[in-house]
């Protein structure tokens, strides 16, 4: 499988298997899809904690449908419950709406305050890094050594470069990219029914091929998983196809 031997041993020496998600840009889906894999592992009977580590735009929350403040026990906070996983988000501690201007050292101390939640008996905890490849995400992946990261990316050109860069920093940190997953990847036409490809296509999927990355999938771009995200029920909780559509990523992913 994908995750196979480099999980399992990184694994043994941690409490619980942490995979980093993340995205060389903004805007193509790493939230989205974060909360829809973590979603669909936990279907799969996983016990699953999502981190939402995007200290400077955290849309865990609203994804989720869990604003609410969360506890704190002795020291640690306690994650809060949304559609079968444990979840927390700097999103949570601050007042809705203002901008996190944080220096370094104070968004360090927040990340290690939701890194180190009380996740009790969770197996695995999927971790919504910031898009990009700065500071935060170096500290984090020292810090925490996720035992894999995924990578999120539009077919575009552009979103693709970008998450070359992103490959590249977690390997120079020694973490294995375990998968990439395309997103927005046709559009699929309510009215008509027609698939275009506004961000091109098969992009993704021939430079994994390329870097030697397992390529997940592809998820479409629908209206109806704009709407459910920001509805705070992701598809991934539902009946439909998009619930199959994560369920068969995350199997890829634990396989
Ligand atoms: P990122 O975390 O990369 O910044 P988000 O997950 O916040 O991106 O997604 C950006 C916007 O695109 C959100 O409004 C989200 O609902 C929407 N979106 C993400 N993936 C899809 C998709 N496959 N189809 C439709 N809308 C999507």
């Amino acid at each position: 499988g994908i995750a196979d031997t480099r999980i399992a041993m990184t694994a043994e020496r941690l409490e619980r298997t942490i995979v980093a998600v993340g995205s060389g840009k903004g805007g193509v889906g790493k939230s989205t899809v974060s909360a829809n894999l973590a979603v669909a592992l936990a279907r799969l009977g996983k016990r699953v904690g999502l981190v939402d580590a995007d200290i400077y735009g955290p849309s865990q929350p609203r994804i989720m449908g869990q604003p609410n403040r969360p506890e704190l026990a002795g020291e640690q906070i306690v994650p809060l419950p949304a559609h079968g996983v444990r979840m927390l988000s700097i999103g949570q501690l601050i007042e809705p709406g203002t901008a996190v201007a944080w220096r370094g050292p104070m968004t360090a101390s927040a990340l290690s305050n939701l890194m180190e939640g009380d996740w009790g008996d969770c197996e695995i905890l999927i971790v919504d890094m910031p898009p990009g490849t700065g500071d935060v995400q170096m500290t984090l992946t020292q810090k925490w050594k996720p035992a894999g990261a995924v990578i999120v990316s539009t077919p575009q050109d552009v979103a693709l470069i970008d998450a070359t860069r992103a490959i590249d920093m977690f390997r120079k940190m020694d973490v294995p990219v375990i998968g990439f997953i395309e997103n927005m990847a046709g559009y699929v036409c309510p009215h008509c029914g027609e698939t275009s490809d506004p961000f091109g296509s098969g992009g993704a999927e021939a430079a994994a091929g390329v870097m030697g990355i397992p390529f997940l999938g592809r998820i479409p771009l629908r209206l109806s998983i704009r709407t459910a995200s920001d509805a705070g029920t992701p598809p991934a909780a539902g009946q439909g196809e998009e619930a199959a559509l994560f369920k068969r990523l995350a199997e890829r992913l634990v396989e």
